[in-house]
């Protein structure tokens, strides 16, 4: 049989998608099949993306990265939620913690059984049940402990903050010791088979050809491939998620440095806050169509917690998605494929779950297009259902103190979240679909966080009393807060672990 393996698969672009893509193909398709990575020097990284989701410990598994010496090298810190500052209300927050609120029971959520004792007026806030929330906000952290099955403690959640700028150049190590071959140059063009439209090689900036079989777009926004080349076409999400800048600059850290990303809503946006190990890294995402950049920049500025250690930076961005991930023998990843805003850390999830996804769909030269047209199918399902996650943050806050948040209250949201709002607000139910990324207690912590009320609750937790129910949720926030009073200091838990500098013994 002739062989139709892709032999050379190009990897076009060096941020933190094209070091992530590299890394993982070489470890996981090792062998088979050669990988370069192309960066140029001249043309930045966004180097912003610096807060994570759980997953990413999944991907660091996978590639047998060991978790502390990952923190050490990327001035890491653990993130076990957001914090939001002024979303549902002015002077009001809340914290979407990773992990869960409360213990389900076989018959309904824990949120049902809350739900009912505050309609009676007897429970207030849901805090105390969501073992990340008490641990963030005693400035508490602890990894899982599975030896302690029974425990709240015994699968913590958390996700990690670091340096993006670190990560792609630990990941550059990573790779290049498992044999990827690094070019650096700028791209100035592409050829394409005159038979299909098919991308033969890029063409760099000193006259070198470099060809392939198989490329993945890592370029950024810019979207080199699958847009300047393919011309696939994006899809444009602005009028449901209206910001479309961003200024960031990092300051220095100042106080405890807490186990949370802090996401501040402003008139026209909001502001995120995270802690690394060296400093802290700030931006203000807004949109442009209600705030001009000096004045976001002036927010910002004033809204930072020790000394700027950079002049702010303005970024552009329109949330959207390409058409097509995949384009004949091109696949796009990260900010190549497309962008939302980083309101939930979302981002490099979504380079981590493209990537697995590519491995399974990985192809020969042959290209099947059921593959790729079923990889696409996937991809644009992920990114819709995360678009709705965050548009629910500024559709169902309840303010309207500018022209910004009275345009989100009142803008039609699409009919898969128009679905989950009108369920929700109706007994609190929440369902998880296909595979949805973020789970009930995800979907539950926000749309209560800002301010959402269900007229009323599952009806069949009315089989147990008043007074067995107040016993149930009384005793699930005494274990959890036993729990996370055991715990360490989230900054005593770096210095014993993961101090950036420091090697720990094993
Ligand atoms: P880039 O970082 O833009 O890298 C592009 C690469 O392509 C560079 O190496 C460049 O040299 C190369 N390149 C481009 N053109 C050429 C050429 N002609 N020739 C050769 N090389 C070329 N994600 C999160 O998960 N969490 C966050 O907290 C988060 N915050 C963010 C905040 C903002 C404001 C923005 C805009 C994004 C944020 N993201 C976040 C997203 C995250 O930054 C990106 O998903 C991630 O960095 C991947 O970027 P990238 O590698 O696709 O692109």
């Amino acid at each position: 049989m002739k062989d139709k393996h892709i032999r050379q698969v190009v990897i076009v672009g060096g941020g933190t998608a094209g070091w992530m893509t590299a890394a993982a193909l070489a470890a996981l398709l090792p062998g088979l099949y050669s990988y370069r990575l192309i960066e140029s020097d001249a043309i930045s990284t966004i180097g912003v993306g610096e807060a994570t989701i759980p997953s990413i410990r999944n991907f660091n598994l996978h590639l047998g990265i060991d978790e502390n010496d990952f923190l050490r090298a990327t001035q890491g810190t653990f993130k076990l939620g957001i914090e939001f500052v002024n979303w549902g209300k002015l002077g009001h927050n809340y914290i979407h913690g990773f992990g869960s609120v409360g213990r389900d029971q076989p018959t309904a959520n824990f949120f049902h059984y809350w739900l009912k004792m505050q309609q009676m007026g007897h429970a207030t806030s849901l805090e105390p049940y969501a073992i990340n929330t008490v641990a963030a906000r005693l400035g508490k952290f602890s990894r899982g402990r599975p030896d302690l099955p029974n425990s709240p403690l015994a699968d913590m959640s958390y996700a990690f903050h670091f340096d993006a700028g670190l990560y792609a150049r630990y990941l550059r190590s990573y790779s290049e010791a498992r044999g990827v071959r690094r070019t650096e140059g700028r791209i100035v063009g592409t050829a394409l088979r005159a038979s299909d439209g098919f991308i033969e090689a890029v063409v760099m900036e000193n006259g070198e050809r470099i060809a392939g079989d198989f490329f993945i777009d890592c370029s950024g926004m810019a979207g080199l491939l699958i847009e300047q080349a393919l011309h696939t076409g994006y899809e444009d999400w602005s009028h449901w998620l209206p910001c479309d800048r961003a200024i960031a600059v990092p300051c220095e850290s100042h106080g405890p440095m807490p186990a949370l990303t802090r996401a501040t809503a402003h008139a026209a946006g909001w502001q995120w806050r995270i802690p690394l190990q060296h400093r802290t890294g700030n931006g203000h995402v807004f949109s442009s169509r209600f705030m001009q950049a000096g004045a976001a920049e002036e927010i910002l500025m004033a809204n930072l917690d020790g000394k700027p250690l950079a002049a702010p930076r303005l970024l552009t961005f329109t949330t959207g998605k390409r058409r097509k991930f995949w384009n004949r023998n091109c696949v796009a990843i990260g900010l190549a494929g497309g962008f939302m805003e980083p309101l939930e850390s979302t981002s490099i999830h979504l380079v981590k779950t493209a990537l697995m996804r590519l491995i399974s769909f990985f192809p020969d030269r042959a290209f099947e297009q059921a593959d790729i047209d079923t990889f696409n199918r996937l991809c644009d399902k992920e990114y819709e259902q995360i678009r709705d996650f965050l548009i629910c943050h500024y559709k169902v806050s309840g303010r309207d103190d500018s022209d910004f948040w009275r345009y989100v209250r009142d803008m039609a949201v699409p009919e898969t979240l128009q679905r989950k709002l009108d369920l929700f607000a109706s007994r609190g139910r929440i369902v998880r679909e296909n595979e949805e990324l973020f789970p009930e207690d995800s979907w539950l912590q926000v749309m209560h966080g800002q301010g959402m009320r269900p007229r009323s609750y599952n009806p069949v937790v009315d089989q147990r009393a008043p007074e067995d129910i107040a016993d149930f949720l009384n005793s699930t926030a005494a274990v959890i807060r036993k729990c996370v009073d055991a715990m360490p200091g989230h900054e005593a838990f770096i210095a014993a672990h993961c101090r950036a500098g420091v090697k720990q013994a094993a």
